[in-house]
């Protein structure tokens, strides 16, 4: 038994499971998880397949794809008074945040595991990369993590490590999928319905995604780590804050021009659909299925 990754709390229930793997639910924070530690055969380096398959052309295009809702995303966090102008991005992948930060006039630069991503990011954007460890303490005005910090061990300890290089008053940002989204919520009852409670599974899968963060987990994590929580929102996949591949991959797979749907079929597209227009309604009534959280270092 291991206690909760985002409250430290000792206190869950049997929740569900992915792989047979149980999944806990924190009786204090409601996040949900796999017990620590992971065996984690798992290998970052192959988790962008698509590098190999895009040419210069699709990286433009990719980019272009995102620099709206970046620069929105930029601005938000301008809203706030950041103490400076270095912003760090956990996680970067290719850099796509990074290159839009750049263009804004950011001195950023970007924290990537995968090889190849880095590579292409520095190829195809000029992409600035580092490691956490290299970067000093107080150094950096925002730190962006989006989509990471539920595939980490600690969540915590990476939180603390944020803390340590940002100076004070410096934001973070934190996007990661609700667990207390409305879809998730619909999607668990029936499950329950159809499997049995142990079925549930939510956001989470072995070894990928270990934390299932609620707004209350995320909010315990980070101001024990050293932060304020100045807002906190559950949007839809579709608002700004999302990164439009999550949507687009899905019916990229599908190969929707060949009408030939990938294993899982029309079935599975339908359930798509579905879950992403309650995920849409939901958005608008606060519970969508992205968690998305700034903070201040104190
Ligand atoms: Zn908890």
């Amino acid at each position: 038994m291991s206690n909760c990754p985002a409250c430290d709390s000792p206190s869950s229930r049997p929740w569900g499971s992915d792989q047979q793997e149980p999944i806990l639910a924190c009786l204090n924070c409601g996040t949900t998880y796999f017990a620590r530690p992971i065996v984690r055969p798992l290998d970052y380096e192959t988790y962008y397949p698509y590098l190999h398959y895009f040419d210069h052309s699709r990286f433009k295009w990719e980019l272009a794809q995102r620099r709206r809702r970046f620069v929105f995303q930029l601005q938000e966090i301008e809203r706030l008074g950041p103490p400076g102008r270095t912003l760090l991005d956990f996680g970067a992948a290719v850099g796509y945040f990074c290159a839009i930060a750049g263009e804004a006039g950011w001195d950023a630069s970007g924290v990537e595991a995968s090889a190849p991503a880095i590579e292409v990011g520095v190829r195809e954007f000029g992409v600035c990369y580092t490691a956490l460890d290299s970067v000093p303490a107080g150094s950096c005005s925002v730190v962006t993590a989006f989509h990471v910090l539920e595939h980490l061990d600690s969540p915590l300890g990476t939180l603390q490590a944020f803390r340590e290089k940002l100076t004070p008053r410096g934001i973070l940002v934190v996007h990661v999928p609700n667990q207390e989204s409305m879809s998730a919520f619909l999607r668990y009852q029936l499950k329950k319905l159809l499997k049995g409670p142990r079925a549930r599974q939510g956001s989470l899968y072995y070894p990928e995604h270990i934390t299932g963060f609620t707004p209350a987990g995320l909010a315990a994590c980070a101001t024990a780590a050293g932060f304020d929580l100045v807002r906190s929102s559950q949007v839809s996949a579709f608002s700004r804050f999302h990164d439009p591949w999550y949507i687009r991959n899905y019916f990229h797979e599908h190969n929707i021009r060949s009408l030939r749907p990938r294993p899982g079929g029309v079935g599975d597209l339908a359930k798509k659909v579905a879950c992403g227009l309650i995920d849409h309604a939901a958005g608008w009534a606060g519970r969508g299925d992205w968690l998305v959280a700034h903070f201040r270092a104190r």
